[in-house]
């Protein structure tokens, strides 16, 4: 029974010493090789035979199992690989290596990030050197603007018309109380830097429109999209369609949000890929109109932040190519693939 124990232990250490599935597979075939060789009528022995256990015929069914399960096994992972979404080898980082240093206080600062494999100190001056744009202060530019901040994103540009009103205090938690009726990009800057004094903040008190669109957008690497306006939305992924900016935009009402990196430059769709037709105003309601919950976009919002840690450090894979979708009434999270549409007028060939 030497045979079948073998096929166990190999089984039990692949597991044990985590072995790479095909290194166990290869091993696994080695195996059943010796076990077919003991048969083999030149070495062929009685107690050999009887040591290993089995007839060759049934020795034979069980390669020819085991070798379907491996084809079937190999076909599906390689299915499952074309299903991945641009992988890593779209260029993964915003910006370039820069030759920034950092101080005693920002290093003990950053620690947890430098510790981290994916950013390290290179990611970590990445992120420094880095400048992101952020459309709109609101429930989604709140908690972006803060962990962009805490991240340690060298500049931070936020851009608003608004001024803090008590009933944004419900969900945008960057502002507070006493800050009512304080331009929101003011409200924003006074929180980012009382968290993080080493990233400069460039607060914008005016709308983002078509005349300052193009210039405003040159001057950063990656832009955020958090406005709840379909004309500055559309604007916003036109303006980075062209200039070849990565762009991370979510979008929230009531309980469901989502969320996408639209990058047409690197391969992605932009946003009018996917969301050819704009809405009629007036046809999807506003968060002011429809109500939202709470922590929504706080956790969309943290989403953005992270998707933009990702891009400019080049740790794991963004949402290029896909859109995340969360249902929080069911705590439900679903990730469709995306694609570029040919016939786009704002990223399609013309
Ligand atoms: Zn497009």
């Amino acid at each position: 029974m030497i045979g079948l124990f073998g096929f166990a232990a190999l089984w039990g250490a692949g597991r044990w010493l985590r072995w790479r599935p095909w290194a166990v597979w290869a091993l696994a075939a080695l195996w059943w090789l010796a076990i077919m060789a003991v048969h083999l009528p030149m070495v062929a022995s009685d107690t050999l035979i009887d040591a290993v256990g089995g007839t060759f015929d049934g020795w034979l069914v069980f390669g020819l199992l085991g070798a379907l399960v491996a084809l079937y096994r190999l076909g599906f992972s390689a299915l499952k690989a074309r299903a991945r979404p641009l992988a890593a080898s779209a260029p993964a980082a915003a910006v370039p290596a820069p030759g920034a240093s950092f101080g005693p206080a920002e290093l003990d600062r950053y620690a947890r990030h430098i510790l981290l494999r994916e950013i390290g100190g290179p990611g970590q001056k990445r992120l420094k050197a880095a400048k992101v744009l952020v459309v709109g202060a609101g429930g989604l530019g709140s908690p972006a603007l803060l962990y962009l901040a805490a991240a340690g994103v060298g500049r931070i540009g936020v851009i608003d018309p608004d001024t803090v009103e008590g009933s944004n205090l419900q969900r945008q938690i960057i502002h507070a109380d006493e800050r009512i009726g304080m331009p929101k990009v003011f409200s924003a800057e006074a929180a980012m830097k009382a968290l993080n004094p080493f990233v400069e903040v460039r607060p914008y008190h005016r709308r983002f429109q078509d005349d300052i669109a193009e210039a405003l957008v040159a001057e950063y690497d990656l832009v955020l999209d958090g406005t709840d306006n379909f004309g500055t939305r559309y604007l916003v992924n036109r303006t980075c369609a062209k200039l070849a900016k990565p762009l991370v935009a979510g979008a929230i009402t009531q309980w469901e949000g989502q969320l996408s990196v639209w990058d047409p430059a690197r391969g992605a769709p932009c946003y009018e890929c996917v969301f050819p037709v704009r809405p009629a105003p007036g046809m999807v309601p506003t968060c002011a109109e429809a109500g939202v919950a709470a922590p929504l976009p706080g956790i969309i919002g943290t989403m953005m932040a992270m998707e933009a840690v990702k891009l400019i450090t080049g740790a794991g894979e963004p949402l290029r190519g896909r859109l995340m979708i969360h249902d929080a009434l069911y705590a439900e999270t679903r990730v469709i693939g995306v694609q570029k549409r040919p016939g786009c007028p704002v990223c399609g060939e013309s």
